[in-house]
C-alpha cells in the first residue's frame, strides 16, 4: 500500500513531519531521477523503494531508473565494487569498453531532462559522459571508499570530477584527493515497510513455518547477500564454537542481487562448507527475497550477527536494532556508527572468532542483557536512522543545489 509522510507522524512526531513539509515547499514540482543498477537485493534498492515514493508524496517529481547491463557488464562492475573496497583489479581496455558501452546504450533509450540527477554507486557513473549536462549531478556512493585500488580510482575520477556533489555514508570515506564537494548522509530504514513493520507472534510463527525454519532451538541469524565481504564462511566457524556449548540453529538468509554475478558461486561454497549441518537442519540457508521473512526471522532470532569484512553502512544492522534485537557485529565500516560496544550490542574485530562465540553465548545465557541491549538499539535507530531523517537530509541538499 502507498505510504504518505503522514503515516510516520506517530513514530517520529509532529516536529519532524512539519520540518519536512517546510523544507519541501520551495522544491515543489522540481524533478529528479535516481539511477542505480538493481530493483532488489542489497541496501541501495531498499533505500530507494522507501525514499522515492516519499519524495513524490511531499511534492517533488522523483523517478527511479535501472541501468540495464549484460552479465559481462555486471561481472566487471562487481570487480570494480570489490576493488573500491580494497581488492586489486586488472583494469584492462576491454573492461573499460564494456563498462562504457552499457552506459552509452542506456543513454540512447533513456531521456533525462530532470532538474537533478542522482547516480548510485559505480555502475551508472559514466552516464555523465553521455548527456548534455544542464543540471546538478550527484554521485551517491554507498560503499566503504577508504582504500580504493589506486588505478581504478584514478580511472573513475574522469567521471567523478564532473559531478557537483558526492554523498558518502561515513566521515572516514571522504576522499582528500578530489576537489568535488563531499557530504555525509547516513542511510536509513523505513519503519513501516513489510520488512520492518510490527508483526504479530502468530505471523512470525506462520512465516517461519512456511520457510521450514523450526523454532525448537534458539536462532542465530545473519541476513546478507551471499558475498565474501559478508563472510558467512567465518560465521559458520563461529557457529561451530558456539554449538560446543549451547545447542542452537544458524539461519543464513541471503538473496542474490541481479547486479552481483559472484553470489551464486559464493553460495555454493557455503553450501559445501556447511553440508552436514545443512542436512541435519542445524544450519539453514535461504535464498528467497522475501521481506516478511526477513522481518520474522530477525524478530524470532535470539541474536542477530553481522560478521562482515567490509560494510558501507549495513542496513541489516539497523533493521535488527529497530526490532530491539541484540546485534553482534564486526567493528568495521558503518557498523560502529550504529552500535556502541556494550551499550546496544557488541562490536568485535572480524577475525576474533572466539570473541564472537563468547558474546553469542553470553546473550543466549542472559536474556535480560539481550533485552537491555535491544531496547537501547531501537532508541538509536529512532533518533538517527529512520527514513524521515534521510528525506530531510536530501531535501536540505536539494535546497542548496536547486534554489538559487
Ligand atoms: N536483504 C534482503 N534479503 C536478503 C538479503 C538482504 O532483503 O536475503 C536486504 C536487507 O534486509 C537490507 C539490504 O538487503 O535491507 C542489505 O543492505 P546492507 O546495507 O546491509 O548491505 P548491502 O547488501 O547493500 O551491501
Amino acid at each position: 500500500m502507498r505510504r504518505t509522510l503522514e503515516d510516520y507522524r506517530n513514530i517520529v512526531g509532529d516536529d519532524v513531519i512539519y520540518k519536512i513539509y517546510h523544507l519541501s515547499r520551495g522544491l515543489c514540482g522540481k524533478s529528479l531521477v535516481h539511477i542505480n543498477s538493481t530493483y532488489y537485493g542489497g541496501g541501495v534498492a531498499e533505500i530507494l523503494s522507501a525514499l522515492v515514493p516519499l519524495m513524490n508524496d511531499v511534492g517533488l517529481s522523483a523517478g527511479w531508473r535501472i541501468l540495464r547491463g549484460t552479465p559481462d557488464f555486471f561481472n566487471i562492475t562487481k570487480k570494480f565494487h570489490n576493488a573500491l573496497q580494497g581488492d586489486t583489479i586488472h583494469l584492462t581496455k576491454i573492461k573499460k569498453q564494456l563498462y562504457m558501452q552499457a552506459n552509452e546504450d542506456f543513454s540512447t533509450y533513456s531521456h533525462i531532462d530532470h532538474d537533478c540527477i542522482i547516480i548510485h554507486d559505480p555502475q551508472p557513473l559514466p552516464l555523465i559522459n553521455f548527456y548534455k549536462k544542464r543540471q546538478p549531478w550527484i554521485w551517491r556512493i554507498h560503499i566503504d571508499l577508504s582504500h580504493p585500488d589506486t588505478k581504478l580510482w584514478n580511472y573513475l575520477k574522469k567521471f567523478i570530477l564532473k559531478f557537483d556533489v558526492i554523498i558518502l555514508s561515513h566521515e572516514d570515506y571522504r576522499r582528500p584527493d578530489i576537489p568535488v564537494e563531499q557530504v555525509i548522509i547516513h542511510p536509513a530504514i523505513d519503519p513501516l515497510s513489510t520488512k520492518n513493520m510490527d508483526v504479530s507472534d502468530k505471523t512470525i510463527s506462520k512465516t517461519l513455518k512456511k520457510f521450514d525454519i523450526p523454532t525448537d532451538k534458539p536462532i542465530i541469524s545473519q541476513v546478507s547477500r551471499f558475498d565474501k565481504w559478508k563472510d558467512q564462511e567465518g560465521l559458520i566457524e563461529i557457529y561451530h564454537l558456539v554449538r560446543k556449548k549451547i545447542d542452537c540453529r544458524l539461519v543464513l538468509c541471503g538473496s542474490m542481487a541481479t547486479d552481483d554475478p559472484e553470489s551464486q558461486q559464493y553460495y555454493e561454497r557455503i553450501k559445501r562448507k556447511a553440508n552436514n549441518l545443512i542436512k541435519s537442519k542445524d544450519i539453514i540457508l535461504i535464498t528467497s527475497e522475501n521481506n516478511i521473512l526477513v522481518n520474522a526471522l530477525q524478530r524470532r532470532s535470539s541474536v542477530v550477527i553481522q560478521k562482515s569484512l567490509r560494510e558501507g553502512f549495513a542496513l541489516t544492522v539497523t533493521e535488527a536494532l529497530w526490532k530491539s534485537k541484540p546485534v553482534i557485529a564486526s567493528d568495521i565500516g558503518g557498523i560502529p556508527l550504529q552500535i556502541k560496544d556494550g551499550e546496544n550490542g557488541f562490536l568485535l574485530d572480524p577475525e576474533d572468532y572466539e570473541g564472537f562465540a563468547d558474546r553469542i553465548l553470553r546473550l543466549l545465557k542472559n536474556p535480560k542483557l539481550a533485552a537491555k541491549l535491544g531496547e537501547a538499539g531501537r532508541e538509536v535507530v529512532k533518533k538517527k536512522f529512520l527514513i524521515t531523517r534521510l528525506l530531510t537530509d536530501y531535501l536540505n541538499l536539494l535546497q542548496k543545489l536547486l534554489i538559487k
